[in-house]
């Protein structure tokens, strides 16, 4: 079935059943569409750094391969930005009110990939050009600044992903490249030329996201030293996370418990499947016994469980109806089992996809834990048909992590992170036809 039918009747399921579903669902008024989050609110922002003077580029660098490129620019404070395309040869430029030093044209090796040069120059006083050259047109995927914070300086991010010639053509200036010198006179330094999932298509249904605060009533979880519980972090967070996704007016977000209750992990597994979701995230913030250890991953379930996905569909007298229109109609037991293991596995490559979206979108933002995209047998990852991530947000073991973890900012960083994570997650499945 297609992503949007499962939605609408996941949507209608949650609205309609609440109590028998359970959820506790936060969904959008209907009335506008598309309009995705606001790209850079926080980019024009920093009005309290004008009076400190104009914001220093500290570094920049490009990572990238042949269907991605990011471009980071390390800040003393977020910095204005605007972005200009340019033609013959495809190129990039983004214009930032800041100052630095000027990093010479450099290519990219192998020259294999999406960006076959860059550099850093200066425009003017107080303008700086990041200027990327491309080997195929791309588009500007998602663009942010983010503050400082922690250990990180302030940064800008911008994520590119190829586009094709005649809409980059389109997006280009319509200047030619003789103009390339002025093109930082026509940027208008507000950011608003590009939009976070902006390549998403246009859709009436939003997907369903079902979070999973952990724990909760007589399970505390983790604790910290100071008596903070995990299960009351996890659940503020899961609440900021819901209103950042409803606010980008491209989800329907709801909650397994948005109280203070028990809930057995079978039962929120059920709710992300009776109400057929679009992609489960269960958030927690445990302990380990070595306290050096910190940082934020993201697991996907691992690859043998049959006997906890017995025990999923136990009781579920219609397995034959979730394996419909996912291939041939099946009748006999053993294909109905056949189908149920391909779905299963079609379902984790989905996870898996989505957890590397998450943590994409948390790297430049947060101190990960080593090898942050990890695989484990959790049984509330072990959905058939549900794409389930449990995104470990750092250690109630560790101080420097309970401190984040009891910080506002850090967990606004957070929350915006997975929210762009999700985003582009479903940009992805929406550019596969997924
Ligand atoms: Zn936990």
């Amino acid at each position: 079935m297609p992503v949007s039918t499962r939605s609408l009747l996941a949507a209608l399921l949650a609205l309609a059943l609440p109590s028998a579903a359970g959820l506790a669902q936060d969904a959008q008024p209907d009335a506008e569409v598309e309009a995705p989050a606001e790209p850079q609110a926080e980019a024009g922002a920093a009005p309290a750094e004008a009076a400190a003077g104009v914001p220093e580029i500290l570094d920049s660098r490009i990572t990238a391969t042949e269907d991605r490129a990011r471009l980071v620019v390390d800040l003393s404070a977020p910095a204005e930005f605007g972005v200009t395309l340019l033609l013959d040869p495809y190129r990039i430029v983004v214009t930032l009110a800041a100052e630095g030093a000027a990093q010479a044209r450099a290519e990219l090796t192998p020259n294999t990939q999406l960006v076959r040069a860059y550099e850093l120059r200066t425009a003017s006083d107080e303008r700086m050009q990041a200027v990327l050259e491309l080997n195929l047109p791309a588009q500007v995927q998602q663009s942010y600044t983010l503050e400082a914070f922690d250990d990180q300086p302030a940064r800008l991010v911008l994520d590119l992903i190829p586009d094709d010639p005649a809409r980059f053509a389109a997006n280009a200036e319509s200047g030619s490249a003789a103009e390339e010198e002025t093109a930082q006179a026509q940027v208008e330094l507000d950011g608003a030329q590009f939009a976070p999932g902006e390549t998403s298509v246009a859709s009436n249904v939003r997907p369903l996201i079902v979070l999973d605060p952990g724990h909760g009533g007589a399970d505390g979880g983790a604790e910290a030293a100071n008596g903070l519980q995990e299960k009351n972090i996890v659940l503020a967070f899961a609440l900021k996370l819901q209103q950042l996704l409803v606010e980008t007016g491209r989800f329907d977000v709801a909650l397994t418990r948005d109280t203070d209750v028990f809930l057995a992990l079978e039962e929120r597994v059920a709710l992300a499947r009776v109400n057929q979701a679009d992609l489960f995230i269960s958030l927690h913030a445990d302990s380990f016994d070595e306290e050096d250890v910190r940082g934020a991953s993201v697991y996907t379930r691992g690859d043998e469980a049959a006997d906890i996905l017995d025990r999923i569909l136990a009781g579920d007298e219609n397995t034959a109806d979730l394996v419909a229109g996912f291939g041939p109609p099946a009748d006999q037991p053993q294909v109905v089992s056949v189908m149920v293991d391909l779905l299963a596995r079609e379902t984790r490559r989905r996870s898996y996809m989505a957890g590397q979206a998450l943590i994409e979108q948390l790297e430049p933002s947060i101190q990960l834990r080593r090898f942050p995209l990890r695989q484990a047998n959790y049984f509330v990852l072990q959905a058939p048909e549900v794409p389930s991530v449990l995104i470990e947000l750092g250690f109630l073991s560790n101080s420097s992590d309970t401190a984040n973890l009891t910080t506002d900012a850090w967990l606004d960083r957070v929350a915006a992170a997975l929210a762009r994570g999700v985003a582009t997650y479903f940009d992805s499945q929406a550019a596969t036809g997924e």
